[in-house]
């Protein structure tokens, strides 16, 4: 392929590094990176034919193009040959109308794209796979890299975990004890990653294993690594292409580490460079009440940014103090016209609990993004004939203890007001027959 990319730094410095080197900060001021493309060579080819070979390849079998990710593999690493390439079919998620939940908001053309729908159950696959399938290339090409390691709230764990043992590189993986649930702690420990489970917070996990990434031949794998941005801006992409190229208004995206946000905006700009949209949508990121250090930000036009200490919330995922990418994610926000909201206990479990009475299975942290969904067509910040897609970012399947505790009303500060329990019964017909009719006359 002659399309090349490189890491640079985002700061004034503007540093240049190699794809396959290990550095994840500028050495030479300590911002982070991005990956930059080829625009120039990228551009001789015309949006039409990007289009057309992307759809061309789109879940076809021809390896590894149909995945998603790799059929965009130009746009997003095309320095990794075939034949290191990790894939497990990313990609290729289920972008649906909302019908039910819509019209019960007001809103008349709502969508959610199923990331949750991938390999381990998050879009955190779509990253994965271009940092893992690279770090096969240095290892292929004789780099000494002991393992790959990641600090994470369940889902990047379970990720790294699944592509390691794909590629059989050793997997390290730093858990907060007691903050994940139990399928996204068995996840890693089924694919035979080093669990380690620690007493303290995702924030105090990324700040070891920064350490230990610093000074061991132990390859990092947090999304401030940014090769894990160009998969996870295909979702960008993928949604424009499911919706036959056409750009909608609005984009909910829940954030907490804020590289998914950063990603989705990267992949929007990138495709406007080159032609393929004509119009941006506007982006609302979704922050829980208790974690919400860029909802803060925002309210003072973002002229200041404080970390806090992120409190318990059921959205794990997202209960981050010290997001790792709030620069990339402002600049995002500004150029996307875009506003973050909130969502607090009460709100997150009950946007979840009606999204699935229309049909859905809803995470926690998708619930954040629909609970902001529903306060800015409230506040007539969405209109209701935009054309809105909210992006699910984990299966509901992972949190079935989250769903279990608000039916039975053990959520705390959360009033269920959608709970539905089941009904205990004798098995005779009298006792059922009436239990039946008792329900569907009410
Ligand atoms: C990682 C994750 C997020 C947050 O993404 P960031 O890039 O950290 O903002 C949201 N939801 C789920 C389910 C996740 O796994
Ligand atoms: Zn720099």
């Amino acid at each position: 392929m002659p399309y090349k990319a490189w890491f640079q730094c985002i700061g004034d410095c503007g540093e240049k590094y190699a794809l396959d080197e290990m550095v994840y900060e500028c050495r030479r001021c300590g911002e982070l990176l991005e990956v930059r493309h080829d625009m120039e060579e990228l551009r001789k080819k015309p949006a039409a034919e990007w289009k057309s070979l992307w759809d061309a390849r789109y879940r076809r079998t021809e390896w590894p193009y149909g995945s998603s990710v790799w059929g965009k593999k130009e746009l997003v690493c095309p320095a990794v040959r075939d034949e290191n390439i990790v894939s497990l079919y990313e990609g290729g998620s289920n972008l649906f109308r909302a019908s039910r939940l819509g019209e019960q908001i007001g809103v008349e053309n709502l969508w959610v794209k199923l990331c949750g729908n991938e390999h381990t159950g998050s879009f955190k696959d779509l990253g994965m796979t271009v940092l893992v399938s690279m770090v096969n290339q240095m290892i292929a090409g004789g780099k000494k890299i002991l393992g790959v390691a990641c600090a994470s709230t369940g889902d990047t764990s379970a990720a790294l975990a699944a592509y390691c043992a794909a590629a059989g590189i050793q997997a390290i993986v730093f858990l907060p004890r007691g903050k994940v649930s139990t399928a996204q702690l068995i996840q890693p420990i089924a694919n035979g990653a080093l669990t380690l489970s620690l007493d303290t917070d995702f924030d105090g996990c990324m700040q070891l294993i920064r350490q230990i990434c610093t000074r061991e031949n132990i390859y990092l794998a947090n999304s401030m690594n940014s090769l894990r941005v160009e998969g996870q801006k295909t979702v960008a992409i993928e949604i424009v292409q499911q919706l036959d190229w056409e750009v909608p208004d609005w984009i909910i995206i829940p954030g907490g580490n804020l590289g998914n946000v950063s990603a989705l905006g990267k992949g929007l700009m990138e495709m406007s460079e080159l032609g393929i949209i004509r119009k941006l949508p506007r982006i609302a990121c979704a922050q829980a009440a208790q974690a919400n250090p860029l909802y803060r930000s925002y309210r003072t036009g973002f002229a200041e940014f404080h970390p806090v200490k992120a409190k318990r919330t059921a959205a794990t995922a997202i209960q981050i103090g010290n997001p790792v990418s709030v620069k990339k994610a402002i600049k995002v926000l500004k150029e996307f016209n875009g506003v973050v909201e909130e969502a607090t206990e009460d709100e997150l479990s009950n946007a979840c609990a009606l999204a699935d009475r229309t049909g859905l299975y809803t995470c926690p942290h998708t619930g954040v993004a629909l609970a902001a969904l529903f306060k800015l067509v409230k506040k007539g910040q969405i209109r209701k004939s935009d054309h809105v897609v909210v992006i699910s970012t984990a299966h509901g399947l992972k949190f079935s203890e989250f769903k279990t505790r608000y039916h039975e009303g053990k959520l705390p500060e959360v009033t269920p007001r959608y709970a539905n329990l089941p009904v205990e019964l004798p098995a005779e017909y009298e006792a059922v027959k009436s239990a039946i009719f008792k329900a569907i006359e009410k």
